[in-house]
C-alpha cells in the first residue's frame, strides 16, 4: 500500500484533491506547501501558450483548477479578462493591468491566488518603428514604466518587469509588442 502511494500518479491525485479541498485556506504557508508539492509532482509540464491573468497558478495546475466560471471576468473593472475554451485569458491590447488583484480575490477555485506571482509573464519587445532605434530621442516607454524596468538603451529587466503593459500603451509609434515569456519554474 505504501509503495502504491509513492507512485507519481497516486501522489498527483492526492495533491490535486488536497489542493481542491483547500479553497478557503487562510494560512499562506499551508497553501504554499500544498501547491508547491503539487506543482513539483505533476508529471507533465504544460507550457503556457496564451496570456493568463496575473496571480495565475502554473499552467498545468491552472488548466486543472480554472472552471471557466467567469468570476474573474466580472471582477476586472478594466475588462482585461475573457474566457477562451472555458479558461481565463488576459488581453492587454487596449488597457494595462494595474495588478490590483481583484481577479484573484474573486477566483473561488484558486486558479488565481494572491500567493502566486503578480506577473502576467508578458514582456515588451521593440520593433523597427521605435524612434530610439532610428537614432531619434524618445523616452516615453521608459517614463511610463512603473517598475523602472526599461533602461536608457531599451533593454528590459525581466526581473523588474511584471508585464503590466503600460509601455505598450505609452508608445505612440506602436513600436512595442508584448510577448509571452513564461517564467522559469
Ligand atoms: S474566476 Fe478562477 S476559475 Fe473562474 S474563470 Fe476566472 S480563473 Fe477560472
Ligand atoms: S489584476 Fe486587476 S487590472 Fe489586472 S487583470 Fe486582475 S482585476 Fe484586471
Ligand atoms: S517594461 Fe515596465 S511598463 Fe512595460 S510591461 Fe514591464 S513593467 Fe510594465
Amino acid at each position: 500500500m505504501l509503495k502504491m502511494l509513492n507512485q507519481p500518479a497516486e501522489k498527483d491525485e492526492r495533491y490535486y484533491h488536497a489542493y481542491l479541498s483547500h479553497h478557503s485556506i487562510s494560512r499562506r504557508g499551508l497553501f504554499r506547501g500544498v501547491l508547491g508539492s503539487a506543482e513539483k509532482t505533476f508529471s507533465v509540464k504544460s507550457v503556457r501558450s496564451v496570456p493568463r491573468p496575473p496571480f495565475a497558478a502554473k499552467e498545468e495546475l491552472f488548466l486543472t483548477a480554472c472552471t471557466g466560471c467567469g468570476d474573474c471576468v466580472k471582477a476586472c473593472e478594466l475588462g482585461l479578462i475573457q474566457l477562451e475554451n472555458q479558461k481565463a485569458i488576459l488581453d492587454l491590447s487596449y488597457a494595462s493591468c494595474t495588478l490590483c488583484g481583484k481577479c484573484a480575490e474573486h477566483c473561488s477555485t484558486n486558479a488565481l491566488h494572491l500567493a502566486f506571482n503578480a506577473d502576467t509573464e508578458l514582456r515588451p519587445q521593440f520593433n523597427s518603428n521605435c524612434l530610439y532605434h532610428r537614432q531619434q530621442p524618445c523616452t516615453d516607454c521608459q517614463q511610463a514604466c512603473p517598475q523602472q524596468a526599461i533602461s536608457a538603451n531599451l533593454s528590459v529587466d525581466n526581473e523588474r518587469c511584471n508585464g503590466c503593459g503600460e509601455c505598450q500603451l505609452a508608445c505612440f509609434m506602436s513600436a512595442i509588442q508584448l510577448n509571452l515569456t513564461p517564467l522559469a519554474a
